[in-house]
C-alpha cells in the first residue's frame, strides 16, 4: 500500500485513487466465481468465455499494477509524453474491452440458450454486474491517469517496496472453498453488513448468502446504528472508512452499548497496517479482514465468530438451566429449602449492618395431608402442593419470601411488624379454604397450620425455626387451620 510512515496526504489520496480501481476489479473475480459455480451446473459450453475474461481481468490488474508502481512509485522518472499516456491508457483498455465484450457475447448465449429461470436471470444478472464493474474500473484508470499526468512532483513520498504487488494480490485471491455446510442454527444468524461501497456489500452479501447466511447491509454510519437499534445482530462486518462517522467512532458508539461478546465486530478496510488493526482490537473489534476480501478467509472468520457466540450463548443458558435446578422446588417451581434457609441465614446476619429490618417467619403445614394422599392417591395430592405452593407465593412478594422445606412444610420470611403479620396470617388462613383444588372430576380442599416466630426473639436462624415449630405443633394439637404468632396470640381460631 502507498500508506507509508508518513501517511502524506498524497500517499492517501493515492490509496484512495488504487482501491477505486481494485475494488471493482476485484469484484470482478467474485462475481466470475459465482456465475462459474452456477453455470457449472447447467452444462454449458462457456467455459472459454469464462476463461477470457478471467485472463483479462487478470491482465488488467497486473499491468495496472505495473503502471501504478511505474508512474507512482520512488523510482519513477520524470514527466511522461502525452504519448504515453495515450498508450498506457490504450493498453489498459485493452483487457478491459475483452471483459465487456465477452460479457455481452455469453449474456446473448445464456438468453438464447437457458430457457427462463431464476437460475437464468440470476446468471444475466451477475454478467451484467461484471460488466457494470469494468465500467467501474475504466472511470478509475482516468482518473489515476489524469492525476499522474497533472503530478508534478510525483511520488517522492511512496516507497516502492510497500506497495503491494500484483503477486500478492492474486495470491490474497486465493481458490475459494464453498464447501463447508453450516448448521441450521448458524444459518439463522443475524449479519449486519456496513459499507459505503455497495459493490462491496453485495459481494460480501452474495459470499456469505451462497453459505446459507443471512445479511442485512448499512451504507452509512446512522443507518447501521439504526439497524443495530431495531435489532442487536449476531456479528457486524464494519467497513473504516465511511461517509458520516468512520468505523472506529462507530464500533466506539457500539461498544457504549454492547459488550464484546454480546455483539462481536469484524472490520473490514483496505489499510492493513498493523497500527490500524491494533487500534481497532484495542477499541472491542473481535478481528480483521483485509481488503480485498479473500471468500475463503471471510467465512472461515464469520463462521469462527458465529460460532463462538453460539458457544457462549449455550454456556450461558446451561449455566442459568442449573442454577434454576439448584435453587428450585422441582414440583412446585418456588425456591428450594437451601434457598430460603440461605435467605433466613442472610436476613439474621444483617443484625449488625445498616440495612437491617425487623421481620418474622413462618413455619406452615398442611393439615391432615396423608389424607389427601390416601383418598386421591399420590397424583391428588401433588396437585395439592402445587396449588398451595402458587398461593403462597402469590399472597408473599418481594422482599417477602417463601419456599417449600419438606413433604408438606414451607417456610415464608416476611418483613412485617406484629400488628401487620396478624392481619396477614388471617387473609392467608381464609384464601387457603377457599382454594379449592381441582382433580379429576372432584374438589379438594385442605387447611393450614403454621407456626411464627419474630426476628426479636433470638439472633439465631436455627433458633427462630424451633421456636415457629414448637408454634406449629401447637396450632396442630389445639385443632389446627390457625396460626400461633406469640405463645399465648393464635389467629384463626
Ligand atoms: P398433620 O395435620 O399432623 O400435619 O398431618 P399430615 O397427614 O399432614 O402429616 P404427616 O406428616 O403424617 O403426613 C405428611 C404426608 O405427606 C406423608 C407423605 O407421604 C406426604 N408427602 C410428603 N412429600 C410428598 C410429596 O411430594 N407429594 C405427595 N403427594 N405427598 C407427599
Ligand atoms: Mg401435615
Ligand atoms: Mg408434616
Amino acid at each position: 500500500m502507498m500508506v507509508d510512515s508518513s501517511k502524506g496526504a498524497k500517499g492517501i489520496l493515492l490509496t484512495q485513487i488504487k482501491q477505486d480501481f481494485v475494488t471493482p476489479a476485484n469484484a470482478i473475480f467474485d462475481y466470475l466465481d459465482i456465475v462459474e459455480k452456477a453455470v457449472s451446473k447447467l452444462d454449458l459450453q462457456s467455459e472459454d468465455e469464462l476463461n477470457q475474461i478471467k485472463s483479462s481481468c487478470n491482465k488488467l490488474i497486473n499491468q495496472y499494477e505495473e503502471a501504478f508502481n511505474l508512474y507512482t512509485g520512488s523510482g519513477s522518472e520524470g514527466k511522461k509524453t502525452p504519448e504515453e499516456y495515450s498508450e498506457l491508457r490504450h493498453n489498459l483498455r485493452t483487457p478491459l474491452n475483452a471483459i465487456i465484450g465477452y460479457g455481452e457475447i455469453l449474456i446473448e448465449d445464456f438468453e438464447e440458450d437457458i430457457p427462463e429461470s431464476r437460475t437464468r436471470r440470476i446468471i444475466i444478472n451477475d454478467l451484467k454486474h461484471i460488466i457494470e464493474l469494468a465500467r467501474e474500473t475504466e472511470k478509475a484508470i482516468e482518473v489515476f491517469v489524469d492525476f499522474i499526468r497533472g503530478d508534478e512532483n510525483k511520488s517522492d513520498d511512496g516507497d516502492a517496496s510497500q506497495v503491494e504487488t500484483a503477486e500478492a494480490l492474486f495470491k490474497s485471491l486465493g481458490d475459494i472453498e464453498h464447501s463447508i455446510t453450516l448448521s441450521d442454527e448458524l444459518k439463522s444468524s443475524d449479519i449486519l453488513i456496513v459499507d459505503d461501497n455497495k459493490t462491496n456489500c453485495e459481494v460480501l452479501e452474495r459470499r456469505l448468502s451462497m453459505s446459507g447466511l443471512k445479511c442485512r447491509t448499512a451504507y452509512d454510519g446512522e443507518s447501521a446504528l439504526d439497524e443495530v437499534k431495531k435489532k442487536t445482530p449476531d456479528l457486524i462486518l464494519l467497513d473504516v472508512i465511511l461517509p458520516d462517522i468512520n468505523g472506529l467512532e462507530l464500533l466506539k458508539r457500539f461498544r457504549s452499548k454492547h459488550s464484546v461478546e454480546s455483539l462481536p465486530v469484524i472490520m473490514v478496510s483496505a489499510f492493513d497496517d498493523v497500527d490500524s488493526i491494533a487500534k481497532c482490537i484495542q477499541l472491542g473489534a473481535q478481528d480483521y479482514l483485509p481488503k480485498p476480501i479473500n471468500g475463503t478467509v471471510l467465512l472461515a472468520k464469520v463462521v469462527s465468530s458465529l460460532e463462538r457466540k453460539l458457544l457462549r450463548e449455550r454456556e450461558k443458558e446451561l449455566v442459568n438451566e442449573l442454577h434454576i435446578q439448584a435453587t428450585t422446588d422441582q414440583l412446585t417451581g418456588i425456591a428450594n429449602r437451601r434457598v430460603i434457609f440461605d435467605t433466613l441465614e442472610d436476613a439474621v446476619s444483617r443484625e449488625k449492618r445498616k440495612d437491617y429490618k425487623p421481620f418474622a417467619i413462618i413455619v406452615f403445614d398442611i393439615d391432615f395431608f396423608k389424607n389427601v394422599n390416601d383418598t386421591y392417591g399420590h397424583a391428588g395430592g401433588d396437585e395439592v402442593l402445587k396449588s398451595f405452593a402458587r398461593l403462597l407465593d402469590s399472597e408473599i412478594t418481594q422482599p417477602n419470601q417463601v419456599g417449600r422445606i419438606g413433604g408438606e412444610e414451607f417456610l415464608a420470611i416476611l418483613y412485617m411488624d406484629n400488628a401487620s403479620l396478624e392481619a396477614f396470617a388471617k387473609n392467608l388462613i381464609e384464601k387457603i379454604q377457599q382454594n379449592v383444588v381441582k382433580y379429576e372430576d372432584t374438589e379438594i380442599s385442605i387447611s393450614a397450620s403454621g407456626g411464627v416466630a419474630f426476628s426479636e426473639e433470638s439472633k439465631s436462624s436455627s433458633d427462630l425455626v424451633n421456636k415457629a415449630d414448637k408454634r406449629l405443633y401447637k396450632a396442630k394439637k389445639s385443632g389446627r387451620n390457625r396460626f400461633i404468632l406469640i405463645d399465648s396470640e393464635i389467629v384463626g381460631e
